[in-house]
């Protein structure tokens, strides 16, 4: 399968295009040979094309839509070199040939009546990407001088556009799109927006699409300050300026108004899709006609964001003051070999210790009970017991297949980040508020809106259980600070690391608890740790500190002999292995067999001194992979990590998996193990 990947520094997935420099670039409307599947004479035809038909579909229901594509530049960034391509070969030389595979979609949408496309090129606003301003030049003047095409938008959502606004401006696209909530309006050197006449030839001749409403969160916005953004934009020398989302709408839910069992006070905070909708429009209003003409739609948010930052349990200085405490000392544990060493002596574990992620199927059963207990038709007796049942077989199962490490299975986790926030104050949870996360799965993300606190224990119960119906260790689980943050909705009042260390000494509570209950290692997951990472050079390095600092302050209240786990996955890690370093985490499992084991020779380059369990299934498929194929990756990674900090586990958790993919899998898992300590 393709590698799947986090799209820019959101939770939505992509799957990773490999072109080589032969690879065929062609349009789904045409054949080898350049015609039409519907025999057609071409390249003309639009009836195949899935852009096109989607369109006429809305045009027949009476709605012009403006199709949104994304961007060749950001197509080709985002790809990688298929195997076999040439060393140093780059996706990016093929954007002659791309183009002009675009530019025969844009004639069929003209054909078919569209008069805007949407090209999204968030590409440019990365600097890990750093798409050379000639390539965007090139491509985009082919584009504006086709022959027969529909006004093209061209949107750079989130981050700041930086000096691609100037290439874009010049190629002539009739529409550039700007993120002004996680980016900003040019500002001169004595920190004043810049004014025209500005060094933006062809500016003039574009509208300014301006992203003030945030697309990334669910917080209404501040009209006043919007509107005083649009004016800033205003002044940049634009033909026009047109108000919009920084995003596009998909990483938000669809309505506030679908969430009835909201506290009402928190839902007046919010704006979903449809309501970030009614903001851009009354902003437009508020552009044309003048302040006045919504100057009640501009009280009532700001009466509101008044509201919110007065409400009790918004700051609580409990809280505060603890965060105000915290000392280096807050923050490390002691030296690794001895570490190493209590750990050893407590766990017994052979060489190439085995061990799962966490979760294990969530099979029909596990959601009937979840779904009955939320209809009150079983009691919370009733309902605990079905669930410590499921544990029972997933212990039992792990003791059969011969397992090192034991976990207790997340049967009673709906998600592995909405648990937390269901189990945490300071949060609050939808009911419809689901995102798209890839393919047909979506998630629903908790709202963080207030300071975090634990009102109680939340999974040491479950691991004393599961420990207690095994001689072997049982591993606790939790989800990490970063990626409890990355996958909320989390507010926007005060700094990402103020809030990801509230969350972090709740945590830490919970470890100390399983500690003291006798739990001998915990797991604590950051599989989002990369997903946050700022898209802009500059603000990367003070992210990975709080990043780290937070995993690090969840997790150094333990003792020398509790052995703390994490656990990574879908992004590329071998750019942020300093940081993974940093957690100082015990044992670091990785997803990897899915990227082809990439990341072990990334590992092995960068010389890392603790555990490691690079995953030798790729879990994210059904297929069952055989024992060899596992014993061939594992000795594989063996000849590049030192054997005695080499861990044996699958990519990831096994909670979308069914049993008859699980059970043969981990057997072969636990066979392959025992073919390569054979040869240690
Ligand atoms: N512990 C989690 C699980 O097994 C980890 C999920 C993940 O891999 N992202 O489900
Ligand atoms: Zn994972």
């Amino acid at each position: 399968p393709l590698e799947m990947t986090k799209w820019f520094d959101t939770n939505y997935h992509y799957l990773v295009p490999e072109i080589g420099p032969d690879t065929a670039l062609r349009y789904t409307g045409t054949t080898d040979d350049g015609k039409c599947h519907c025999e057609r004479e071409l390249p003309r035809c639009g009836g195949h094309s899935r852009p096109v038909a989607e369109f006429r579909e809305a045009l027949d229901a009476g709605v012009l839509t403006r199709p949104v594509l994304v961007g060749p530049v950001t197509f080709l960034a985002l790809a990688k070199p298929a195997p076999g391509s040439p060393e140093g070969f780059s996706p990016l030389e093929r954007f002659d040939e791309l183009v002009e595979v675009y530019t025969c979609v844009l004639r069929d949408l003209a054909d078919a009546g569209a008069t805007w496309v949407q090209l999204d090129e968030p590409a440019l606003v990365s600097d890990t990407l750093a798409v050379p301003a000639d390539v965007v030049t090139a491509a985009y003047r082919r584009l504006v001088a086709a022959s027969q095409r529909p006004a093209l938008f061209v949107a750079a959502p989130y981050a700041d556009l930086g000096d691609h606004l100037v290439t874009l401006a010049a190629t002539g696209v009739e529409a550039i799109g700007m993120d002004l909530v996680r980016g900003s309006t040019p500002i001169d050197d004595s920190g004043l927006p810049v004014r025209f006449p500005w060094p933006a030839p062809g500016l003039d001749k574009v509208t300014l699409v301006a992203g003030v409403i945030d697309g990334h969160n669910v917080w209404r916005a501040d009209l006043d300050t919007k509107l005083a953004v649009l004016h800033r934009a205003q002044t940049l020398g634009a033909a026009a300026v047109t108000v919009c989302t920084s995003t596009n709408l998909f990483h938000v839910p669809h309505d506030v108004a679908d969430e009835p069992a909201l506290d009402a006070r928190l839902a007046s905070w919010l704006a979903f899709a449809d309501q970030k909708v009614v903001e851009v429009v009354t902003l437009a209003t508020g552009l044309t006609a003048g302040r006045d003409a919504i100057s009640a739609q501009v009280k009532a948010a700001s009466e509101a964001l008044f509201d919110r930052a007065a409400a009790p349990g918004v700051v609580n200085p409990h809280v505060r003051q603890r965060a105000g405490e915290l000392d280096e000392a807050s923050f490390a544990r002691g030296p690794f070999a001895a570490r190493r060493a209590a750990q050893d002596a407590r766990l017994h574990l052979p060489p190439l210790p085995t061990t799962t992620i966490g979760s294990f199927p969530q099979t029909q059963q596990i959601r009937d009970a979840r779904a009955a207990f939320g209809r009150g038709e079983l009691t919370a007796e009733q309902y605990d017991e079905e669930m410590r049942a499921e544990i029972r077989r997933v212990v039992q199962l792990q003791e059969t297949l011969g397992l090192d490490v034991l976990v207790h299975g997340e049967p009673e986790r709906n998600d592995m980040v909405q648990y937390f926030a269901e189990n945490l104050d300071g949060f609050a949870v939808t009911t419809n508020g689901w995102v798209q996360s890839y393919g047909s799965r979506c998630t629903r993300p908790s709202i963080l809106w207030g300071d975090v606190t634990r009102p109680a224990p939340i999974t040491v119960g479950w691991s004393s259980y599961t420990a207690s119906l095994t001689d072997k260790p049982v591993k606790g689980m939790l989800t990490g600070p970063v990626t409890i943050l990355a996958w909320s909705f989390v507010r926007d009042d005060q700094p990402l690391g103020a809030t990801a260390f509230q969350v972090a000494l709740a945590l830490r509570d919970e470890i100390c608890d399983l500690e003291a209950a006798g739990i001998p290692v915990v797991q604590v997951d950051e599989p989002a740790l990369r997903e946050l990472l700022p898209l802009k050079t500059a603000d990367q390095a003070s992210y990975l500190d709080w990043a780290v600092r937070s995993f690090r302050l969840a997790t150094s209240g333990v003792r020398a002999d509790t052995q703390i786990h994490t656990h990574l996955c879908y992004s590329e890690f071998g750019e942020v292995i300093d940081a993974i370093d940093g957690l100082d985490a015990d044992v670091t499992s990785i997803e990897a067999a899915r990227s082809k084991m990439e990341i072990v020779a990334d590992i092995a380059a960068h010389g890392y001194p603790r555990g490691i369990g690079p995953g030798v299934w790729d879990i994210h498929s059904p297929r069952v992979p055989s024992s060899a194929e596992m014993t061939t990756l594992l000795s594989g990674a063996a000849t590049q990590i030192a054997p005695d900090l080499l861990w044996v586990n699958p990519d990831c958790g096994l909670k979308t998996r069914r049993y008859e993919e699980v059970t043969p899998s981990l057997e072969h898992l636990v066979e392959a193990t025992k073919a390569v300590r054979a040869t240690l």
